[in-house]
């Protein structure tokens, strides 16, 4: 091959790598704003709902979305508000939820479940995703880690500037934080609360397909009476009414899979025979692999 033809050959490869990335520009980073009460905020986009409480002397968000979020997210609370953010509340540890913690300001207190805040230091790939996260704290230095940690409630502020964490047992992870705003009725449930769908259960972070159904159920029961709306993970704004659905959508996912392994089948025979139960109305039909995944990992769980 001569000289000439080696780099017109490179050439042509480096106007066609140029001409794709001019069709396919990065998509704009947008952060939408649901305002649910005169100082409380659901930020979509970007990875889970971010919640953003104002009170008197400073902000507490809930949860910081995916990596490169953070700028985006602060540029959007400065819409809201010119108080600085003193608190961030990550509901797991999930990239989706705890990546943006970086861009915030050093100062800023960090505040999460104590097995949320070990998972944290490792950023282990979730349960039936194929591609590690990214640990943003490992380039961070440790920035954005969690300061300060709680193991079964923990009380920040008073008044209306209350938020009280509560922790109810293992479920999307082992580490998952309830964040209630008690003068506002209003609860941030994080992934364990996702959604109406077949849950992820991130097992390499503590998750448990059996004891789901009660965590849910003592989440249900503990804070129906101070709660009218309930911020999912990654869904609409539900109710407590949505909630005990959901523990019991689980409780009978989970009786499924005993009822099955009971009679003798295998996990694959489950997965290819379950189907949504009828009164379960507006759940979405789930990926065949987590599925899969759920079936097999309850199946190895279940006694
Ligand atoms: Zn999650």
């Amino acid at each position: 091959m001569t000289r000439r033809l080696v780099l017109g050959s490179l050439i042509a490869v480096g106007a066609l790598s140029l001409a794709v990335t001019a069709q396919q520009p990065a998509p704009p980073m947008v952060v939408e704003i649901d305002k649910l009460k005169d100082n409380l905020f659901m930020l979509r986009g970007g990875g889970g709902n971010t919640a953003v409480f104002v009170q008197a002397n400073g902000v507490t968000v809930v949860d910081t979305k995916n990596p490169g979020w953070g700028q985006p997210l602060l540029a959007k609370i400065r819409e809201i508000t010119n108080k600085p953010v003193t608190t961030i509340i990550n509901t797991h540890t999930h990239g989706d939820h705890v990546s943006g913690n970086v861009d915030f300001a050093e100062n800023v207190d960090v505040v999460t479940h104590v097995n949320t805040a070990a998972n944290m230091k490792k950023m282990a790939a979730v349960t039936g995703i194929p591609n590690a996260p990214v640990n943003v704290f490992a380039q961070s230095g440790g920035r954005g880690l969690a300061k300060r940690t709680f193991t079964d409630t923990l009380t920040l502020g008073s008044g209306n500037d209350r938020v009280d964490l509560h922790y109810f047992g293992r479920g999307h992870t082992n580490g998952d934080a309830w964040v209630l705003f008690p003068a506002l009725r209003v609860l941030h449930g994080g992934d364990i609360f996702a959604g109406k769908n077949v849950p992820l259960l991130d097992y390499n972070n503590g998750g448990s397909g059996v004891e789901i159904p009660d965590t849910l159920m003592k989440a249900y029961t503990a804070t129906a009476k101070s709660v009218d709306s309930i911020i999912t993970g990654h869904s609409t704004v539900m109710t407590p009414a949505d909630l005990r659905e959901y523990a019991e959508f689980n409780r009978d996912f989970l009786n499924a899979v005993r009822e099955g392994k009971k009679a003798g089948k295998s996990a694959e025979e489950i997965a290819k025979s379950w189907t949504m139960p009828a009164k379960y109305e507006g759940y979405g039909t789930p990926q065949p692999a987590r599925l899969q995944s759920n079936i097999e990992n309850i199946y190895k769980e279940a006694r």
